[in-house]
Parts: structure tokens; sequence; C-alpha cells
């Protein structure tokens, strides 16, 4: 049981890669805050997880949501150990100038002002207990963009970024935190980045990929879990390629 005893929030819990990371903490011991903004989804996860796990309902990209979650965890269980920043929002591949405000605004919301949000509140209390892990969900795209997702991309690469300077900062208070670069997976978001699931998408897809296949939520969660363990307990300031060889 490599989390026995943490308290973990875990933003986007409710599908994908989430999920599969819920799933994995609860089962090395971990008691999970399933965090996501469609509530139902948060519901299912933790129901299937049992009294190891909570839904919270929250949209991470406002202030009052993400003060509440960080409340709600610290409340419950009078301890927060670790914050994982898994939602996110990507868009349909376009042209680079193609890209309205809108799109763009919502991009930076979920995936750049959420990890700078859950610092705001986590941070305090982490500082105070001089010990705490935060690991953001990046993406191959933030390290290797490909066309056409020219803002994800960059929002990723902020995020990868922001994980160094938290890294830095925090390490003297004992906070350690690290990136994961996935490669897309069997998502909702897959059929957005692949510019739809038709067969010649996911051929041409699959084949960018050298080991020649996706990436799942357990491959995903099986790094997480590491990166979140004691285990880790010298890794701070990283982006791990869960990739398949794609960032080569
Ligand atoms: P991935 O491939 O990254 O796992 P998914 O679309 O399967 O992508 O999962 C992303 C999750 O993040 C979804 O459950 C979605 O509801 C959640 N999410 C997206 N935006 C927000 C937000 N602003 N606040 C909370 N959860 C969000």
């Amino acid at each position: 049981m490599r989390l026995a005893g943490k308290v973990a929030i875990v933003t986007g819990g409710g599908s994908g890669f989430g999920a599969g990371i819920v799933q994995a903490f609860a089962d090395e011991g971990a008691r999970v805050l399933v965090v996501d903004r469609d509530g139902a989804a948060a519901e299912r996860v933790a129901a299937a997880i049992g009294a190891s796990a909570r839904a919270f309902t929250a949209d991470v990209s406002r202030a009052a949501e993400v003060e509440a979650m960080v409340d709600a965890a610290q409340r419950e269980h009078g301890r927060l150990d670790i914050v994982v920043n898994n939602a996110g929002v990507g868009h349909l591949p376009a042209p680079l100038e193609t890209i309205d405000d809108e799109t763009f605004d919502r991009i930076a919301a979920v995936n750049m002002r959420a990890i700078y949000l859950a610092a705001r509140y986590a941070v305090p209390l982490f500082k105070a207990a001089r010990a705490g892990v935060i690991l953001n969900i990046a993406s191959t795209g933030g390290v290797s963009p490909r066309p056409n997702l020219t803002w994800y991309n960059a929002s990723k690469a902020w995020v990868i970024g922001a994980t160094r300077g938290m890294a830095i900062e925090l390490a003297p208070f004992g906070v350690r935190v690290n990136a994961i670069n996935p490669v897309a997976g069997e998502t909702p978001l897959l059929a957005t980045f692949m510019g739809g699931d038709t067969e010649e998408n996911r051929k041409r897809f699959v084949g960018s990929i050298p080991l020649g296949r996706l990436s799942t939520p357990h491959d995903i969660a099986m790094a997480a879990v590491f990166l979140c363990s004691d285990e880790a307990s010298l890794v701070t300031g990283i982006a791990m390629e869960v990739d398949g060889g794609r960032c080569i």
C-alpha cells in the first residue's frame, strides 16, 4: 500500500485518466476526493470505489469552488497530502489563427488557471505541514507540439513550466511538484485530438506512437502512484512522458 493514510484530491476524476488515477490511489490505500464539474460522473466513480472515495462537484476554474474543494478534503479527513490537477479541456484541431476568444479562454481557465487556484488554496496547508505533493497532468503536446492544437499545446507547455517553477519554490518546504505528459488515450478527448474518430485518423495517430498503442488510464495511474508516493521522495520538477516514445 504505497499511499496508505494519504488524503488526495483528483480533479477531473469523473472520467478518463482522472478516474484511473482515483482507482489506483484507492487501491494503494489513499482516501480520495473525486472532483469533477460533472457531479454525476464523480458520483459514479466514487460509488464504484466505496468508503475511501467521496465525490465533490466543482468547476476548478472558479476560485470559490477550488477553495471549497480544498476545505472539503481538509474538513473531512483533517489533512491533505496530494493534489492531482488532472481536469483539462481540448479543442477541435484548427489553424491557430481561427481559434475564437471563447475557446482560448476556456483552455486558459481549465488547463492553466485551475492549477494556479489549486496551488493558492493547497500550498498554505502543505507549507504548514512541511509536506505535500502536487501532480499536474500536462501532455506530450506541451513538449512536442503537432499542428492545429497550438493553444492547447501551449497551455500544456505552461503547465510544465509551472510545474518546474512551483517545484523550485516549494522544495525548501518539503513539497514536491511533478507532471506527467501522457500521449492521448481512449478517452472522450481522443476524437478531438485525432480530428474525428475515423479509421484513417486512428491509424495515422497510433502510427505516430513508436510503441504502437494509445495510453490507458492505467498507464497514467501507475506513473501517478509512483510520483505521489514516498518512493519518489527525491523526484521533483520533472515532467514524465508516458507516451510510448512519442516525444523521442
Ligand atoms: P482525459 O483524456 O484528460 O482524461 P476526459 O475528458 O476523459 O479527458 O476527462 C476530463 C475530465 O475533467 C472530465 O470528467 C471533465 O468533466 C473534467 N473537467 C473538465 N473541465 C473541468 C472543470 N472546469 N472543472 C472540473 N472538472 C472538469
